[in-house]
């Protein structure tokens, strides 16, 4: 592993942890965590977020805790705790035996409410949801006292009880502390810390049947957890004041630091794990791993590499406004990536027949091909060529319009690492279209050098008929027509810019043999195609298929520009 990928640029947080780390705040300590919550798989964005806790604990001899933060049972599930284990793990990171889970804490929660009421900083409230709703005031009229906030320290310690024994119905009493009703930030307006939730838990089971809130569990798990730098994105800014009331008010093992960053938002993408899961669940995706997903899971079986992605979070750096990053970016990383170290092949994926006349009927030559021009090391392997052989569709025009240097009715081009050849003749089927050619070869110019010094205007890459591979390969384009699908335009919902041509299937192609053993997850440059991966899922023996990760260039960025101009 390339492990240049997991130090990243300076930016403002790690700019407090040095500074903490100077001034000793925290005996030396750097400890952070990544608290996914396992109601979905995780995306780029939580890479972003993955690379910045673990890549600080790494770069300072700190420790980053993967934390499930399962505190609401109706949406989460054991298949999301793996996937997100194996996710992190993917990227290249290590939480050595710093696993935890917010639901390991649930006892400790209730005590700490429990300690609240007895101080007269929290209260059972028995208002309806819609009277709550009513009193919690706007961003400029502030809220009204319940009825209920008065009630007695024993009356609190009871009423509590029976929340959690049982005795309620979802949505009658909540715990909430008392903070104070007419707080211009709406989240210190006697927030509810737990509430009835009749639903059994993946971890818990049915001992519970009270959950606590996301913003009490999250600050005390911190605390209970020794984190020194509590590091989430922008929009919990507005709950900070509420995480450190929450550790003011309770005598907790510290009192960590929440710093806030902008989460990331790419063009063409959605992020938000709910309208991940409808793309899921509607069937509009073929699943959580579906290479047109940003999930990690996706973007794996699409091809991109952990060190891709790495250099990915690394070049996008840490900023405190939100900001629309370029997909192009995250394809450049890829290409940049995967063209140092992606083994060459030749693969034809719309293919055209040739024979080639003058070539001996029974003759197969070997010929050497470069596996990465780029990394010497690499080698070269053989490849065969014979009489028949296919090329590229796109590479022959019966009528070629100007600047079209590819094959046509008596012109000359070379075949990579092989010959010059000549076409000679068109067959058609009785629709006319084109569905062989018949060239002829010079022999003299084996290795594709002609000795008297001819040239040719295009080298073409091609499979010999008799020794190739089928395949399906699959290209993949951006999942979306827009650049910022979340952003309603006329009241459009985000689907209504789903890409129709977002996967293109090809099950006609011809490989070069080599490929013949690729082992799923294996990446490869497509000579003049681009970069392709041998798909983990739907490949079967002598069957394979091939996920087309990005091409060779921004082809996008040139529609665009061809478009704005
Ligand atoms: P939700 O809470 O709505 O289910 P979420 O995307 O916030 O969705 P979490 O599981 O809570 O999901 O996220 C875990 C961590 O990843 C959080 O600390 C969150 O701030 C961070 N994160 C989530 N989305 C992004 C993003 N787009 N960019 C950077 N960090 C993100
Ligand atoms: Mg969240």
């Amino acid at each position: 592993m390339d492990r240049s990928t997991l130090r990243a640029p300076s930016d403002f947080i790690r700019d407090i942890v040095a500074h903490d780390l100077a001034t000793n705040k925290h005996g030396g300590r750097v400890v952070t965590r990544f608290p996914p919550e396992p109601n979905g798989y995780l995306h780029i964005g939580h890479a972003k977020s993955i690379c910045l806790n673990f890549g600080i604990a790494l770069e300072n001899g700190g420790v980053c805790h993967l934390r499930f933060d399962d505190t609401n049972p109706a949406k989460e599930d054991v298949e999301y705790v793996d996937s997100i284990q194996a996710d992190v793990r993917w990227l290249g990171f290590d939480w050595k035996d710093k696993l935890f889970y917010a639901s390991d804490y649930f006892d400790q929660l209730h005590d700490y409410a429990v300690q609240l009421i007895r101080a007269g900083k929290a209260y059972v409230d028995s208002l309806s949801a819609e009277e709550l709703r009513a009193h919690r005031g706007t961003l400029t009229a502030p809220g009204r006292n319940s009825p209920y906030r008065d009630r007695s320290v024993e009356e609190n310690l009871r009423l509590f009880a029976a929340m959690r024994a049982g005795e309620f119905d979802e949505g009658t009493h909540v715990l909430r502390a008392k903070i104070d009703m007419s707080s211009p930030n709406i989240n210190l307006r006697d927030p509810a810390i737990f509430r009835v939730k009749r639903v059994p838990h993946h971890r818990t089971g049915d001992r519970w049947c009270i959950y606590p809130m996301y913003d009490f569990a999250h600050a005390l798990s911190d605390a209970i957890e020794g984190i020194t730098h509590s590091i989430c994105t922008l929009e919990f800014e507005d709950h900070r004041p509420l995480y450190d009331w929450v550790l003011d008010n309770l005598p907790v093992p510290s009192h960590p630091q929440q710093i806030e960053f902008a989460r990331l938002n790419l063009s063409y993408t959605v992020l938000s794990k709910r309208k991940l899961l409808e793309l899921v669940g509607q069937g509009h995706v073929s699943g959580w791993d579906d290479p047109r997903m940003p999930t990690i899971a996706g973007l794996r079986r699409r091809g991109y590499t952990p060190e891709a992605m790495r250099a990915f979070c690394a070049a996008i750096g840490v900023a405190k406004r939100d900001s629309l990053v370029d997909v192009a970016m995250l394809e450049h990383a890829v290409r940049d990536d995967l063209n140092k170290r992606a083994p060459r092949a030749m693969a034809v994926l719309r293919p055209l027949r040739v024979v080639i006349d003058n070539y001996p009927a029974d003759q197969v030559e070997e010929l050497d091909a470069i596996n990465n021009p780029e990394d010497p090391s690499m080698g070269t392997r053989r490849v065969p060529f014979s009489r028949e052989l296919y090329i590229e569709r796109d590479d022959f025009r019966e009528d070629p319009p100007k600047q079209f240097y590819r094959l046509a009715p008596g012109r000359e081009v070379r075949l990579r690492y092989a010959y010059f050849i000549r076409c000679e003749r068109v067959v058609k089927d009785e629709r006319g279209e084109v569905v062989e050619l018949h060239c002829s070869y010079d022999p003299a110019t084996r290795g594709g050098d002609a000795p008297d010094g001819r040239k040719v205007k295009a080298t073409l890459h091609w499979v010999s008929a008799g020794h190739a591979i089928p395949a399906e390969v699959r290209l993949y384009d951006r999942l979306f027509t827009v650049e910022n699908p979340s952003v309603e335009k006329e009241g459009a919902d985000y689907r209504t810019f789903l890409n129709p041509n977002s996967l293109e299937v090809l099950s006609d192609c011809q490989l070069e043999p080599s490929l013949a053993g690729a082992a799923p997850g294996s990446f490869y440059q497509f000579e003049r195609h681009g970069y392709f991966c041998a798909d983990t899922v739907d490949a079967k023996p002598g069957q394979p298929v091939f996920n087309r990760t990005v091409g060779l260039r921004d082809t996008w960025a040139k529609i665009e520009a061809a478009g704005k101009s």
